[in-house]
């Protein structure tokens, strides 16, 4: 039996989400077009649907899991369970006023009309500050409605903010931080919850590598203990002799987060000829 997957067709987790699955050795094919195919060499078998549609789909059971924005789920929650953040589509649902006005803080929205696709976590966030304000649900476009008059302000999803810039927006306050998510529908049977735990283990692999670096360096001997404390790594770092008496090369596991930070500190101990290479898999 298949673990039946849904993904976005098109759009901006499109390309992540398959990514994803071929970073975690599932290979497939889809040509343009194909709204179904079948992993060559996992028991999987992918759906490529439109996203608003893909938490009713693993909801009514069609697929048994699937990717989608947190955003979609929050303003629409569906019967199915949150699995996983999944480390890619990242953006967030923020209110942006034209650029000429002046804002100096929530309360100057109360009584503004508010253009969104996202009417239900926009009314949350307005109830949780105490503002009143009128809500305005369009579907698409919502960035050049306070150009045609339609609304004072605007509230959509963002993540460089090019959009909102190119149509005279000004960004004001996030409402809401959201990635690409696994979602999964309740009551697998336990061979589809095997292929599903199977799959996990491995996008947490690829996931833990890609927010990972393999640091190696060349340090004189007197000056290990001082370079390993900088070095957090999964253990203690691999300490391996040189030929060049009195020196030895550390290898460690270093946070792609602090990265800089640590390569600064290794040099200031007295590391040389740094090395860094980024990580496949991190089997744990
Ligand atoms: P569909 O045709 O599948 O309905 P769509 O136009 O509704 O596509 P996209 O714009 O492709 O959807 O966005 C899909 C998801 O991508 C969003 O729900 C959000 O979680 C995420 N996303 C990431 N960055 C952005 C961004 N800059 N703008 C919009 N969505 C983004
Ligand atoms: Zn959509």
């Amino acid at each position: 039996m298949k673990l039946k997957i849904a993904l976005q067709k098109s759009g901006k987790l499109a390309e992540g989400s398959t990514a994803l699955l071929r970073k975690c050795g599932i290979g497939f094919s889809n040509g343009l077009g194909k709204l179904r195919t079948e992993a060559a060499d996992f028991p999987l078998e992918i759906f490529f649907l439109r996203d608003d549609d893909i938490p009713n789909y693993v909801a009514d059971g069609v697929a048994d899991v699937g990717i989608v924005g947190e955003n979609v789920i929050a303003e629409d929650p569906k019967p199915v369970e949150t699995i996983d953040r999944l480390g890619f589509g990242h953006c967030r649902l923020s209110i942006a006023v034209p650029k000429g006005i002046e804002y100096n803080g929530i309360s100057d929205l109360r009584g503004k009309r508010i253009a969104t696709s996202y009417p239900k976590i926009l009314a949350e966030f307005f109830t949780s500050r105490s503002i009143t304000a009128d809500i305005h649900m369009i579907s698409g476009s919502v960035e050049i409605a306070p150009s045609i008059g339609l609304a004072d302000a605007v509230c959509d999803l963002v993540s460089s903010g090019s959009t909102l810039f190119s149509n005279g927006l000004r960004e004001v306050e996030t409402v809401m931080n959201s990635e690409a998510v696994l979602i999964a529908r309740t009551g697998l049977n336990s061979e589809l919850s095997e292929t599903l735990n199977r799959l996990l283990f491995r996008i947490r692999s690829v996931n833990a590598a890609s927010q990972n670096k393999y640091i190696l360096l060349n340090a004189p001997v007197e000056k290990v203990n001082e370079i390993s404390a900088i070095l957090p790594g999964m253990k203690s770092p691999t300490v391996v002799p040189l030929a060049e008496n009195g020196w030895v090369s550390v290898h460690s596991v270093i946070s792609q987060h602090d990265f800089w930070n640590v390569v600064d500190n290794l040099k200031r101990a007295g590391a040389e000829g740094i090395l860094v290479l980024s990580i496949d898999q991190m089997i744990r």
